[in-house]
C-alpha cells in the first residue's frame, strides 16, 4: 500500500513503483493510450514548434496549410519567410515562428545533409537527444516530442500540466523547473516507451480536467491518498 510521498520514498526504485501505481490509476479513468508512430521526426520536430502557446486545433490547421502550400521542406527552407508567415499565420505567433522553423531547416541540411531526420533512428536516445537540442530553439521539450512521438524513444516532454501535476504528487521535488524535470523521468521510467506514453497523456489528461493550476479538485481525485499535496481529509476519501 503506498502512502503520501515522503523522503525514504525518493529512492529512485521506490519512485518508480509510485509511478507505476499512478499510471495504473490514470489509465483506469482516462484510458490506456497505446503507443503510435505520429509521423516523420521531421515532420513531428516543425509541428512541435507549432504547437508552442497555441492549441492543439490551431497546431493541426497550420502544419496542414504549410504543407499543402510546400510540399517538400526544401521549399520551406527557401521560400520568403513572409510566404511562411502567411501559410502558418492562423496557429499564432506567426512571424517568429516562421523564421525559427527556416533557421531549423538550414541547420538540419547543412549538418546532415538532407532535409530529414530519419538518421535519428540508428542513435541511442542520450545522443539523438543531444543532436536535436543542438538545434536552434530546439530545448528539452521539443526534443522529447520528437523522441517520443516520432522515434518510439522512452523520453517524457514535461509540459505545464506534467510539471505542475508531477509536483504536486512529489515525482520530482517541487524546485525542480520543467526543463530539469526530463532529465528526471528518463531515470524514474527507464527503458519503458510504453509507460512514458501512457503517463505523458494522462498526466495532462489529469492537469486539464482534475489537478487544474488554480483550483484542483482533490476531492475527487484518484490520486487523493497517495498525494502529498492532498488536504488530509481527501487523502483519506479516495479509494
Ligand atoms: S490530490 Fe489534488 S493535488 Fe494531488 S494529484 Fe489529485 S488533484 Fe492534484
Amino acid at each position: 500500500m503506498l502512502g503520501p510521498v515522503d523522503a525514504a520514498d525518493r529512492d529512485v526504485h521506490a519512485m518508480g513503483r509510485r509511478l507505476r501505481v499512478i499510471n495504473d490509476r490514470l489509465k483506469e479513468e482516462y484510458g490506456g493510450p497505446r503507443w503510435h508512430a505520429h509521423g516523420p521526426p521531421l515532420d513531428v520536430l516543425i509541428g512541435t514548434i507549432l504547437s508552442q502557446h497555441t492549441s492543439d486545433t490551431n497546431t493541426t490547421r497550420a502544419f496542414a496549410s504549410l504543407r499543402a502550400r510546400f510540399p517538400d521542406w526544401r521549399d520551406v527552407a527557401a521560400a520568403p519567410a513572409s510566404d511562411i508567415a502567411d501559410a502558418i499565420r492562423m496557429g499564432g505567433l506567426a512571424n517568429i515562428k516562421a523564421p525559427r522553423i527556416q533557421r531549423v531547416l538550414r541547420v538540419i541540411a547543412d549538418e546532415s545533409g538532407d532535409f530529414s531526420l530519419t538518421f535519428l533512428r540508428e542513435l541511442p536516445l542520450g545522443r539523438a537527444d543531444a543532436w536535436l537540442r543542438n538545434l536552434p530553439g530546439v530545448g528539452p521539450k521539443t526534443s522529447a516530442c520528437v523522441l517520443l512521438f516520432s522515434l518510439g524513444l522512452p523520453a517524457m516532454p514535461v509540459d505545464t500540466h506534467v510539471h505542475r501535476v508531477s509536483r504536486r504528487l512529489g515525482l520530482i521535488d517541487a524546485d525542480c523547473s520543467a526543463e530539469d524535470a526530463h532529465a528526471v523521468f528518463r531515470e524514474l521510467l527507464g527503458p519503458d516507451r510504453d509507460l512514458t506514453y501512457a503517463l505523458h497523456l494522462n498526466l495532462i489528461e489529469h492537469g486539464r480536467r482534475v489537478c487544474k493550476a488554480r483550483s484542483p479538485a482533490c476531492h475527487r481525485c484518484v490520486l487523493a491518498d497517495i498525494c502529498p499535496s492532498a488536504p488530509t481529509g481527501d487523502r483519506s476519501a479516495a479509494p
